[in-house]
């Protein structure tokens, strides 16, 4: 049987700025671009995997989401990213952390899930499987934007490293999508948080708290304060609540987004899809940059809440 494919993408959780407001068109035509290029892999037959790198590779390239080229800068004011896939059919996944000068941190993650035994490779091990994989690397400034460079700058030296820490200024990019076959995956990429210290390793290409994907299940993609997405394991609990009580997807996300983890003091955001093309999109915070294409094949694209 021939599953209607669809795919969900997501650019970030977090606040309303004013820079988000300045740029709204730019930011919406980047979603645009890149679920309608996850989108036509899934038309053309093909994986629900390839779907995910290329709509992610897509948001990688652009500077205004926060991953690969458009990073935010660590305290010292270095780039390091971190990715993960993951395979719902084989429930396979790669992962990377700490990663510098790679231009598709994806693919890296990919390579790890395809090339290797392992599941997580960090740092340095990380640049030499790229070098080996011949996967495209950039030069440090490739990376740094204008725009994050002014967000480094404006918290670096005004305030102390402890105030610096207790505020969260996201982004990242992530996708779930279900194929013609009815396999799902999902795939998520960051370049962390302004400020945060080097060394630093968020939810993003953590298995179970940023990325999830198992066929028997759904795939979910997460953003927002990666240490409340990792404590509250929050990829995987979305899984769960969808298999052991049934509900919809969406039920299963707000059930983790906002009943069981209410009292968290950071911004929680998944979206996630089910080998059925059944959809869930939550979020606690005032805006979560997103577009999806249903499986009716309709384009949506939101940013603020409804
Ligand atoms: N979750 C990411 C991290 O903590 C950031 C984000 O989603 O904005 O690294």
């Amino acid at each position: 049987m021939k599953h209607p494919a669809a795919i969900i993408i997501h650019g970030g959780a977090g606040h309303v700025t004013k820079y988000i407001k300045e740029n709204q068109a730019a930011y919406e035509s980047g979603l645009k671009t890149a679920v309608m290029k996850g989108y036509d892999i899934l038309l053309r037959g093909g994986t629900a995997l390839d779907a995910v790198e290329t709509a992610i590779i897509s948001l990688e390239d652009n500077e205004l989401f926060n991953c690969a080229r458009g990073s935010a800068l660590n305290y010292e004011g270095k780039v390091e990213m971190d990715a993960a896939v993951m395979d719902g059919s084989k429930r396979k996944a790669g992962a990377v952390s700490m990663i510098r000068n790679v231009r598709n941190p994806i693919s890296l993650a990919r390579k790890v899930m395809e090339k290797t035994n392992h599941v997580y490779i960090a740092g340095s091990g990380a640049l030499q499987l790229a070098l080996s994989e011949k996967l495209k690397l950039e030069e440090d400034d490739y990376f740094i934007t204008p725009h994050q460079e002014e967000e480094y700058r404006k918290t670096h030296k005004k305030e102390s490293i402890r105030t610096i820490l207790k505020k969260f200024i996201g982004g990242t990019v992530g996708a779930v999508a279900v194929d013609c076959k009815g396999h799902v995956a999902s795939g998520t990429s960051t370049g962390g948080e302004v400020n945060n210290l080097p060394g630093r390793v968020g939810d993003s290409c953590i298995i179970g708290a940023g990325c999830y994907a198992n066929d028997a299940t759904c795939a979910i993609s997460c953003t927002g304060d990666g240490e409340f997405l990792i404590t509250g394991v929050i990829a995987n609990s979305i899984s769960k609540v969808k298999e052991l009580t049934g509900c919809s997807l969406q039920e299963a996300c707000d059930r983790v987004i906002h009943r069981d983890n209410k009292g968290v003091k950071g911004d929680l955001g998944a979206i996630a899809l089910t080998p059925g093309g059944d959809m869930g999109i939550a979020f606690n915070s005032e805006r979560m940059h997103r577009a999806w294409i249903s499986p009716d094949g309709h384009l949506h694209i939101k940013i603020y809440k409804e």
